[in-house]
Order: structure tokens, then sequence, then C-alpha cells
């Protein structure tokens, strides 16, 4: 099992410059491969492998005044990204699509480059972190969870706002334990703000949504920077930068709220319950939406699902009929449309309060599912324990 830590490092004016150039380089050898290889495909890519001596020889003066072994690893991640979109196309990918690897943009890529961890001395010193003797070490902020196993490798990263990172990817030596109570919660995620998630157990959690809060700081820098652009010019003014940069530093903030949140979310969860049951949704297609698109990024329920399938058991249980089904005697009421809040069930007369209704369902879902009906302390619903598989009847 793998983990990654993340650490904000501070690099000095020297190792800046390698970073950049290191940066700049990583994205030109990539570039140089799609482009070759766009050009003429029937050539195997092992061939692309010397590209700066065949086709860009003068990148080779450049490369002495960095290291070797990120370019190494963008070569590993340009060869696997062929390899899989030429296996994607010719069906051996069991349906998963790869896209054609594109040209990195030196405005939007992600700016980041990757070490592999060979040598016995790279590692966390008291001076700093060391990864080759080029870069010294570097200042990195404190380390208050230190990362334990064996490390496999070591990625820069630049934010959006400048900032740099590190994220050290380490092999853990055991699994990290999961709580074994045999307790088990369903889920029902809801758009709107008030009912962000409700439990099966009743409890409702709202969410804070934090862009929406940030709404109208946002559209005031957005307009300084809009304003100070100049369109046809390939460099902008200083102004400019600066105005951007305040742009991307709010919503850096943004998501480090949203991911904070998220995390206490997800730990609260995985300390009470062994098994969370979720619905099987989209949330790609979901977020793409015109309508909710802005809300469902916002909210971030996709993150939450990330983070709670490695903290404890996640499942995913099929969405249908989860809010239309009684959750006591199992008929599908179809008079439960969108926006309808309580219901009473027609046969056994029950009221139900749509999304604990729908969140009980995903519970009894999921219990089937993971254990077929199970033992019974898993069952923390007595309800549940008597009911049987929901008929697939109509009224
Ligand atoms: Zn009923």
């Amino acid at each position: 099992m793998f983990a990654t830590y993340e650490y904000r490092i501070y690099p000095t004016k020297e190792q800046l410059s390698v970073f950049n150039k290191t940066l700049g380089l990583c994205r030109l050898y990539y570039n140089l491969v799609v482009e070759h290889k766009n050009k003429d495909y029937r050539m195997p890519i092992e061939g692309y492998k010397p590209t700066f001596t065949k086709f860009k020889p003068e990148a080779l003066g450049w490369l002495n005044d960095v290291d070797s072994m990120p370019l190494g690893q963008v070569w590993s991640d340009v060869r696997g990204a062929y390899t899989n979109f030429f296996s994607s196309i010719q069906g051996s990918r069991k349906g998963k699509v790869c896209n054609r690897p594109t040209f990195k943009c030196k405005k939007i890529c992600k700016a980041s480059f990757r070490y592999p961890v060979q040598k016995m001395c790279v590692g966390l010193y008291s001076k700093g972190l060391y990864v080759s003797s080029r870069l010294g070490y570097i200042k990195i902020a404190a380390q208050s969870q230190f990362c334990e196993g064996k490390w496999k490798n070591i990625t820069f990263k630049r934010s959006a706002s400048g900032k740099w990172y590190v994220k050290i990817c380490v092999e853990l030596k055991e699994e990290q334990t999961k709580i074994q109570n045999g307790k088990a919660v369903g889920i029902d995620w809801n758009c709107s703000d008030d009912s962000f998630l409700t439990m099966s157990d009743g409890t409702k959690v709202k969410c804070p949504r934090f862009l929406k809060r940030k709404e109208k700081q946002l559209e005031k820098y957005q307009q300084v920077q809009s304003r100070r652009f100049v369109k046809g010019k390939d460099v902008q003014s200083k102004r400019y930068y600066r105005a951007k940069s305040k742009v991307a530093r709010l919503h850096e903030k943004v998501a480090n709220q949203r991911r904070d949140w998220l995390h206490k979310v997800s730990r609260e969860l995985a300390n009470k319950y062994e098994y969370v049951f979720v619905e099987d949704i989209n949330m790609q297609k979901m977020s793409a939406e015109k309508e909710h698109g802005r809300t469902v990024g916002d909210q971030g329920f996709g993150l939450l699902r990330q983070y709670l399938s490695y903290k404890t058991n996640l499942v995913k249980v099929p969405a249908q009929y989860t809010s239309k089904t009684c959750n006591v005697c199992g008929i599908v009421n179809k008079d439960v449309v969108l926006g309808v809040k309580q219901w009473v069930c027609p046969v056994c007369s029950t009221q139900h309060d749509r999304d604990i209704n729908a969140a009980r369902n995903i519970l009894y879902l999921g219990v089937k599912k993971t254990l077929g009906g199970g033992p019974a302390e898993v069952l923390n619903n007595a309800r549940l324990q008597n009911r049987e598989c929901p008929k697939p009847s109509v009224v």
C-alpha cells in the first residue's frame, strides 16, 4: 500500500533556477516526443527515447544545468501514455478509454516533475530535504507527520500561485488499520446545501460551500485581472500578473478549506463505522452539467468518496429507486418525484423524510451487497434486520 505526504518547501534562488529549468526541459522533451510520434506513428515508441539527440541536438547542452532523473521519469510517463492509448484503441483495456497524448502547455499544464528514489542518501535531514548533489538541502516546512516506510519517488510541484511543494510517495510496511466494529452507515448525497449528506441514522450534514462564500471577492479580483489584460500581447504587464496571482491564491485558499473540511468529515465517519455505503453516481458527469456543475464541484462529494475509500471500507451501490422505495415494506412509490420532501407510504403508511429514507435504502443495499444479509451486528438498524429484499412492485 502506498501513501503520499505533501510538504511546503522554500527553495533558494539557485534551487529555484534549477527547478524552473527542469520544468522547461521536461515539457520540451514530452512535447518533442508527442510531435514526432504524431507525425510518424509507425516508428515504435522506443525509437523516440533519444529524442534530444535526434531532433534537438542543442538541448543536449542545456542538460548540463539539471539532473537527468526527472527526464527519465518523463520518458516512462510518455511511453506509458502511448502504450495505454494504443492498447485502448485495440480494445485490450476492457472499455477503459485512454486519449491520445497531447502537448503540455506552459500556461496551463501542471507544473511538476518527479525524482525516483534510488540512492540511499535521499531523505529528510535536520538541514532539510536532500534529493541530489546539484540541489543540495532544500528547506522544508515543519514536519508534523513524518513519512514512514520505504520512499518510492519524490515529486516537486508548483501551485498556480507560485508556491512550491514536495510530495513524497512511500510504501507502507503494514496496512493502515481500519476500525473493525461491524457498524455500517448509508449516506445519501444531495445537491442542496442544507442536506448535503444524510446518514441512515437520521443525522444531516450541512455543506459550508467555501467557494460560494468567496464569490463576491473572487468576482472583484477577476474584474481587476481582466481589466489589466491587453489583447494581442504575449507578455502582459506586471500589474496583470499580480492580479492573476491574487485570483490563484484565493482559489487555492478555497480548495484548501474544502479539503480540510472533507478530511475532517471523512475521518469522523471512518472512526465511527467499519462500512460506508454511498450511491454509485458519476461525479464527473454531474460536475460537467450546466445547472448544478458549480455546486457539485464546490461541495466536493467526489473528493469525500475518494478520502473515504482509503480511510474506511467504501462500497458503492446502484442509485436507482433509492428515493422512491419505502424502506419498511419495500414498495416503489412512483409519486415521489423531484422536489417531494416528505411522503407517506400508501401500503404501510409510514411517514418518510425523502433523504433519510434514501439513506436507509442505501444502507440496506450495501449490507446486502457486501455481506449478503450478513451478521446481525452489522445491521445497526433494527428495522432492516426483519426486512425482505425490496420487491419491484409498483403502486
Ligand atoms: Zn411502506
